[in-house]
């Protein structure tokens, strides 16, 4: 008896998700929290190209293509949504613009992937990590001893006023999406440790420059260290990159049903 009515409330359970999907594909009205535009940010680019591994590889290069799987992941699973790169090939895209085109193009979840390297002082690291925003590390001086933003600090000027600006958006959406953030990047980790190759490191928050600007849950993979053997063979291959892609796709799945269905209880 009780298995039946297991097999009944899973069976209420499926319809109500038919239900729930199908609604999905109606446009987003203004009050409509649920996720619709994912903006998808491979860093570097250009005349930036990111750290350089072993091999000669540049960071730009690696994490262009796991962007790019993860944009056509995401589109073959959904029809309405819109997903937007902050860039698609090898240009320079200064880090103010990638954080304005999230916010101008209405985006609900951003996510920021790079490769890491040790420092010369450090001994041989591997593994990826995943970023949240600390605003009380953001301090410009400070934190220009973090790579992500030396490597901008040194491309673009970034000026005092867009770090005090931002810093003062950012504390007023950080206590509404920090949650979030927070429960999408354990969904990444478990993700990308069942999907992948690369261990992981943990979860951590910095001052990371890019995650500034957009006010949307926001998070950034270093998706490995380009300084370590393992690592750069695993990301330089078309096989690695597509691996991190599908796990990041499956964790942005997972994030999606769970935020769409939370904030569709609060209507
Ligand atoms: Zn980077």
């Amino acid at each position: 008896m009780k298995k039946i009515i297991l097999i009944l409330s899973l069976l209420a359970i499926s319809i109500t998700a038919t239900i729930f999907t199908n609604k999905t594909s109606t446009p987003q009205s203004a009050s409509d929290k649920r996720i619709y535009t994912v903006i998808i940010d491979p860093g570097h680019g250009g005349k930036d190209p990111g750290t350089t591994g072993l091999s000669g590889v540049y960071e730009k290069n690696i994490v262009l293509p796991i962007g790019t799987k993860l944009k056509n992941y995401l589109s073959k699973e959904y029809d309405d949504m819109k997903i937007v790169m902050t860039r698609e090939k090898d240009e320079f895209i200064e880090l103010k613009k990638r954080g304005q085109t999230a916010n101008e193009q209405g985006g609900n979840l951003f996510v920021s992937i790079h490769c890491n390297a040790r420092k010369s002082e450090e001994n041989d690291k591997s593994g990826f990590e995943i970023y949240l925003l600390d605003l009380a590390r953001i301090d410009e001086a400070r934190d220009i001893t973090l790579e992500e933003n030396k490597f901008i600090a040194f491309n673009e000027k970034i000026d005092s006023s867009f770090i005090s600006k931002n810093k003062i958006l950012a504390s007023l959406y950080q206590q509404a999406y920090l949650g979030y953030s927070e429960r999408f990047s354990s969904i990444i980790e478990t993700e990308l440790i069942k999907g992948t190759r690369i261990p992981s490191r943990g979860l951590f928050q910095a001052g990371f420059w890019v995650l500034l600007a957009p006010s949307m849950p926001s998070i950034l993979v270093e998706c490995g260290y380009l300084s370590n053997n393992t690592d750069e063979e695993y990301l330089k291959s078309e096989k690695g990159q597509d691996e991190i892609a599908k796990s990041i796709f499956k964790a942005v799945r997972y994030f999606k049903m769970d935020y769409d269905f939370e904030n569709s209880l609060m209507d």
